[in-house]
């Protein structure tokens, strides 16, 4: 191997030393290859500092989109479990810590409650909410507790010559910390001069110091590439970020090659989901499934608007039929939507004044049982009918009030205030024109 690992570990470790005040280390962990280079090399060069000096805290950030290929999340499941549970064993200051996005910013939150449109190239709204935000949290939270903090990459200079080119930039000649964006926190790359080659012979050569089989990953790579050996072939673009494997729903590719590789391999369980981004896909061109106006009413020349509230309900469906189907074949464990999802989705729902069918009927309709929402649909009901009432004589004055009151309740939900006396008085305002 070309790679001289013990310059690596020596200069990791002198890192590692390098001043007193502690600044913890975070290391992004995807569970992709970098990543797992990455870690590994830190693993072994902290082995070698006595138990003494090993006193910064190094946190292992492993971000789940919450529509994460699922066989990435099987496979990041049990090797973060395995990480944690080492670094306890071989007295290393480790902790491995889960970051997902904020309920008001994960994807079907957005798309089938909000209506936003599958993303593309020119409208990726995802990126930040699903996979910069909670990392961002995380490291912010971090900078406040410590003053600063020094975050761990994965890039290397071949991976393209864009990130080569940024790498150069971003880099204070002589020294290896560069300035994050971020206040207060700081960049270290160790691996940033490894080539591919070296970097596969490494998994294969060096065990992983935390017990997992780097073979495992090579067969993922190999599997979600339709069977040619990442040795050879790993020289795609990636979608998003530093990972192989986007998003399963990811739209901004023309094809999931790597989900399209893993059927192909014999996880034909998946099928489904294919199905369900191809969906995606098509539906974020069309008006029959998005209006023809934005939110606002506003209408620009080739674009459109949300997408329809029949099409949000009839996806809901779709995925759930689809995440029954593959519980009955993979366990129960597996799903792709969560409870607090469908929460928040059946709350702007609401707020949109779409009220039949709600997420209830529709999850009755798939599984066969009620889903407990709560008191949501109960109060939703209830307010209503005594605010009928009320206003029996002037109907105007229902649909004011009722709107202003969804407003409010949407935005208490998702704990998300900012703006709200705006909106009312808008909403105050439209009520006022519709009825002049
Ligand atoms: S992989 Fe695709 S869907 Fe996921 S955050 Fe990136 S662009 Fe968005």
């Amino acid at each position: 191997m070309a790679l001289d690992l013990k310059q690596l570990e020596a200069e990791i470790i002198e890192q590692y030393l390098e001043d007193d005040n502690n600044r913890p280390w975070i290391i992004g962990f995807s569970g992709g290859k970098d990543s797992r280079m990455l870690l590994q090399t830190v693993w072994i060069a902290l082995k070698k500092v006595v138990k003494e000096l090993r006193k910064r805290d190094v946190y292992v950030v492993c971000n789940d989109t919450l529509v994460e290929n699922p066989k990435i999340v099987q496979f990041n499941k049990k090797v973060l479990t395995q990480i944690q549970e080492s670094a306890v064993k071989q007295s290393l200051p480790l902790t491995v810590v889960e970051t997902i996005p904020k309920i008001e910013e994960t994807f079907w939150v957005n798309l089938i409650g909000k209506g936003y449109p599958a993303p593309n190239k020119i409208f990726r709204w995802c990126t930040e909410r699903l996979k910069i935000n909670p990392t961002t949290r995380f490291i912010l939270d971090k900078v406040q507790e410590r003053g600063e903090a020094i975050i761990l990459l994965g890039t290397r200079s071949d991976e393209s010559s864009k990130r080569a080119q940024s790498i150069k930039s971003n880099e204070i000649t002589g020294k290896r910390l560069r300035k994050h964006l971020l206040p207060n926190a700081w960049v270290y790359a160790p691996i940033k001069s490894v080539t591919t080659d070296e970097l596969w012979q490494y998994m294969l050569q060096v065990p992983c110091p935390w017990g997992s089989d780097n073979r495992e990953l090579i067969t993922l790579y190999k599997n979600a590439s339709g069977g040619d050996c990442p040795l050879v072939i790993d020289k795609t673009t990636p979608s998003c970020g530093q990972s192989r494997f986007g998003c399963w729903v990811c739209t901004v590719v023309d094809r999931d090659k790597s989900m399209e590789g893993l059927i192909e391999n014999g996880e034909e369980w998946m099928e489904p989901l294919l199905d369900l981004r191809d969906l995606l896909a098509k539906s974020r061109e069309s008006n029959l499934y998005r209006y023809e106006t934005r939110r606002d009413g506003t209408r620009k020349e080739g674009t459109l608007g949300p997408y329809r509230e029949i099409f949000r309900a009839e996806f809901l469906e779709k995925l759930l039929i689809a995440q029954k189907e593959i519980q009955a074949e993979q366990g129960e464990d597996i799903s792709f939507i969560t409870y607090q999802e469908l929460i928040a989705i059946q709350v702007l729902w609401f707020r949109d004044h779409f009220f039949e069918p709600t997420v209830s009927d529709i999850y009755n309709k798939v599984y066969g049982y009620e889903l407990d929402l709560g008191e949501i649909n109960q109060s939703v009901i209830k307010e209503k009918e005594l605010l009928k009432d009320v206003c029996h004589d002037d109907p105007e004055y229902f649909n004011l009030i009722n709107d202003l009151l969804t407003l409010q309740k949407t935005r208490v939900l998702l704990m998300k205030n900012r703006g709200l006396q705006n909106d009312l008085e808008q909403r105050i305002l439209k009520h006022k024109k519709s009825s002049n």
